[in-house]
Order: C-alpha cells, then structure tokens, then sequence
C-alpha cells in the first residue's frame, strides 16, 4: 500500500512546528549558508555567475533533449551489462523494484539516501510484501527510526536535536545513547555494519546519470553508498529521468556546483561512478545491476514552458537553506519529500495542485532561492505560474482553488481594470473598514481574511493613491523645496525639448 499524500494543508502542518526545531534547523542552515559564501568568494564572483551560467545551460540543454540523452543512455548501460526498466508513475516502479526482488529471493534491502525511492514510497511496499528495507545514511537511517521522512533534501534529520536523537537511540535500539554527535554515530555504524554485510539488495538514487557512457553518479559524505553498491550481489538504482547529463564535461561542472551549493565543499568526500555491473568474477561490485528510470509525472511537468524549469533541479538544498519560510516551520509542514521552495514547485507538479494547492503560496517571494539557486531556476516566477494555475488552471490541470477565492480573484481583476470602479471601491472600502481600523492599522479583519491578520495586522487603506497623488501635486501647502524642485525639472525639461528640436530641424534641413 502507497503512503502518498492525498492532501496538503501547508497551513494546518504549521501549526504543528515543535518549538525546538526552527532553532535546530537555523543552526544548520547557517552554516551551510556561510561555508558557501566562503567558497563562492574564493572562487569570485565573476567566475561563479559563469559557472552557474554553465550549469544553466547544461541543465536546459538536458531536459530539452531528453529523448535523445535518455536512449543514449539505456543503450550504453546495456552495452555495460545492466538492465534499464521504465517506469511511468511511482506505482509501475514500485512494482519493478519488487519483481527484482522476489525474483531473487531478497529478504533484506540496505538503501542509499535517494529522493526518488521516497518520491515512491518504496519502503513501505517493500515492507509490505516482507522485505526489509534499512536506510545505511545517517540520517535517513535517523528519520526512519523516528516513522518520518526527511525534513531536508541532503540533511534528512536536521530538524532533531542531539539529545532528540540520543532519546530515539535509547527508545528503539535500547541502547544507553549519550547525546554525543560521535557516540551516537558509533552507535549506528555497528548497527548498519551487520546488515550490509547480509543485505541481498542494494537500492540508490543517483545524483546524475551520464548518457555518453551509461554511468550513475553518487555522490554522498559517508562512506555507506560504497557499501550498499558494492557489497549485495544484487544493486538496483532508481532514477529521475531529468537526471540525465550528456557527457563527463558537463557533470564536471555540475559536480563543482553541486558541492558547493549543498554544503560549502569544494568536492564532496565521496563520488562514485557506477557502470553497470561487474565485470569479472573478483572483482568488487554486484553481479546484477538494474537502472529504473522514472518519469512519475516530469514529463508532464516539461509542457509548461515556464514551470518546466523546475527540472534544473540538481537537489543542492541552497534554496532551503537561504528560505525564511523553511527555516521557521521546517521541512515536514511541506507535507511531502521534497520541501522549501523546490518542494513548493516541485510537489504541486508531480501531485497535482489538486493535492498540493498550498505549496505555491507558501512563499513571500522574496526571491533568495532564485539568487542563490546554482542552476538559476527563476523560483518565484515558477510560484506564480503555479498559482495561477491552481486559481484559473491552465492547459496542464484546470483550477483548483475553492470557488470563493475564485469569485474574489475575478472581482479584484474587474475592480483594477476600471478606473472608475476602482475609485468607487476605494471610497466604499474608507467605509467598510471604519468599525475595524486602530492606529491606521486592521488588526483583526473577518474569515476569509483572517487568515491573514492571525499572523499580523493588515495596513487600513487611507485613500486611494490617485487622490494622494492630486493633493499633493496640488497642496499649496507643500513645503518650498518640493516646489523649487519641481520648477527646476520643468526648466531642465523646457531646455531639453528645445535643444532636441534644434537638433532635429538641422538634421532635416530646414531653419
Ligand atoms: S531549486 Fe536550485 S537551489 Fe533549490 S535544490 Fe534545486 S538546484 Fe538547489
């Protein structure tokens, strides 16, 4: 059976943020934030805005060609003796995957951190149907103890605390865990140790895929990927099909963006390159490997000229890190795997905004995720693409906000296209807001627009601005250096037009 959400109420999963984990998840955050900086620094500026526009264009030139990358691909991870299976929706690869094995008889998994396994809900199938599936990352290996998914694309469990982590240690394994980062990792390798040692199946994600030579790429800061991928007899990878780079020249840059904008590394600690199987008997790595390319909607997603640059996405997390709104409800009021602005572009695509509706409006656009993003994936022209199609719909999903909102989103388009309106609407608003209005402020506004004035007061409107404009423009009361000032630009403006009508009278020739 699927866990998948059936709906997302951003709001309602706020109201659930633990008071210790906007502190935790700042911390972390933090640090990423300056250790690039730091690294972005030392590269230049000038250098960095051109690698990022390298990135860009890798990135596009991928997902535009995805039919010509992707055959490539399969063609050259078969020449190297793997197998490629196509999936079309997370249900087909769960299925996939399974088959795998109990085709082998595969009784135990150790896994890979990789969104596309939880975009999926693989454990739980795999659960299912009596096999167990033990995340080998730390901290996934963390959030899964705890019954949660990641609150963060490459810190899964960034929203515990150590003491958090050391109470769930003693609760589940029953162990004395001190609230030590070192001890409690201890604690965890001697545990995972076992199970890579019997595991009969490994799974992964993988961080990019190269078409030129059929080769996935892993790239992690533990050594726990090696493990999974080298030691079962059996590895099955399971991938994003907008994963698909064309060559080892462009995952050089990609590599060199992605560490850095992940978590301030110049390379991470560990990347793996894995091309098919092995080859002779002796040599390390799996006897089978399975590439299952997933699709689960991204093509889908490329229909939308605009929406269809969410697929740039190298999962760096730089736009978490740097998002206000993240750092203060965390990751699981995103209410699915991916969170923060990605998730807020990404979950409504792959859902449907029938299930996501919130997530593009869980944002202030302030526009922090656009500058920092390594791709230079335009986030918030995304968001609003991405509401207006869940208010008015569009040619991928039709509308799918409550008619009210609806109703008033047509009002308000009507009221600002007529002057005349608007001016009326203005002067009934002074009206209407009379018994609300304190200090020039509507602290406490009626349902719907509650919504707002819950979290702070809304600014009572004071005329409208065409009036302001006139009486200021015409106050005889306006102080004297407003109106040298303005006498000034009219004698500058007068001079103006007098010269550039002289210029064009010689230019024409007559006097
Ligand atoms: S949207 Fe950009 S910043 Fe955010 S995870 Fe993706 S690549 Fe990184």
């Amino acid at each position: 059976m699927s866990h998948l959400p059936t709906h997302i109420d951003f709001r309602a999963n706020t109201q659930h943020v633990p008071p210790h984990m906007p502190p935790s998840v700042q911390k972390a955050t933090t640090k990423f934030l300056g250790n690039r900086a730091s690294l972005v620094e030392l590269l230049g500026a000038a250098q960095w805005a051109a690698l990022r526009q390298a990135g860009h264009d890798i990135r596009w030139h991928g997902i535009t060609h995805l039919d010509r990358y992707l055959t490539q691909l399969e063609e050259q991870v078969t020449r190297a003796g793997g197998h490629v299976h196509w999936a079309r929706d997370a249900a087909e690869a769960r299925q996939i995957v399974l088959d795998i094995a109990q085709q082998h008889n595969v009784k135990s998994v150790v896994k890979v951190k990789s969104m596309a396994t939880e975009e999926i809900d693989l454990n739980h199938a795999l659960h299912d149907n009596g096999i167990q599936a033990l995340e080998t990352d730390l901290g996934e290996y963390i959030v899964q103890l705890a019954g949660v998914g990641p609150s963060h694309i490459i810190v899964p469990a960034v929203h515990l605390t150590k003491e958090g982590i050391a109470d769930l240690f003693h609760e589940k394994l029953g162990v004395d865990a001190p609230p030590d980062p070192i001890k409690l990792a201890a604690i965890a390798r001697s545990r995972l140790r076992e199970a890579f040692l019997s595991a009969e199946m490994g799974v992964s994600g993988a961080n990019f895929m190269v078409a030129e030579t059929g080769t996935i790429v892993l790239v992690t800061n533990e050594g726990n990927g090696r493990m999974c991928t080298t030691l079962p007899p059996l590895h099955v990878a399971v991938v994003g099909i907008d994963k698909v780079v064309p060559d080892w020249e462009s995952l050089t840059v990609l590599l060199k963006l992605l560490a850095r904008s992940a978590t301030g590394q110049k390379i991470s600690t560990y990347t793996s390159f894995i091309t098919g199987p092995r080859r002779v008997e002796g040599e390390s790595g799996p006897q089978e490997f399975h590439l299952v390319l997933l699709d689960n909607g991204r093509t889908r997603i490329l229909k939308d000229e605009v929406a269809r640059q969410t697929m740039l996405c190298i999962r760096c997390g730089a736009c978490l890190n740097v998002c206000p709104v993240y750092n203060n409800v965390g990751g699981h009021a995103y209410g699915w795997v991916y969170s923060g602005p990605i998730g807020s572009i990404l979950s409504p695509q792959l859902l449907g905004t029938q299930v996501a509706a919130d997530l593009p409006f869980a944002s202030s656009l302030c526009g922090a995720c656009a500058d920092i993003c390594p791709v230079k994936i335009p986030i918030p022209d995304v968001l609003l693409r991405l509401r207006h199609r869940v208010v008015e719909g569009d040619h991928v999903e039709g509308p799918t906000a409550p008619p009210i909102i609806r109703a008033a989103a047509e009002v308000g388009t009507t009221a600002f296209g007529l002057p005349g309106l608007y001016r009326f609407g203005s002067s009934v608003l002074n009206v209407i807001q009379a018994p609300l209005r304190r200090d020039g402020w509507l602290p406490d506004l009626p349902p719907p627009l509650n919504r707002w004035t819950m979290a702070r007061p809304f600014p009572a409107f004071d005329n409208d601005f065409r009036a302001w404009w006139r009486a200021r423009a015409y106050d005889k009361q306006a102080p004297r250096e407003d109106r040298r000032k303005i006498g000034l630009a009219l004698i500058v403006a007068g001079l103006l037009a007098v010269v550039i009508g002289r210029l064009f009278r010689r230019k024409d020739g007559s006097r």
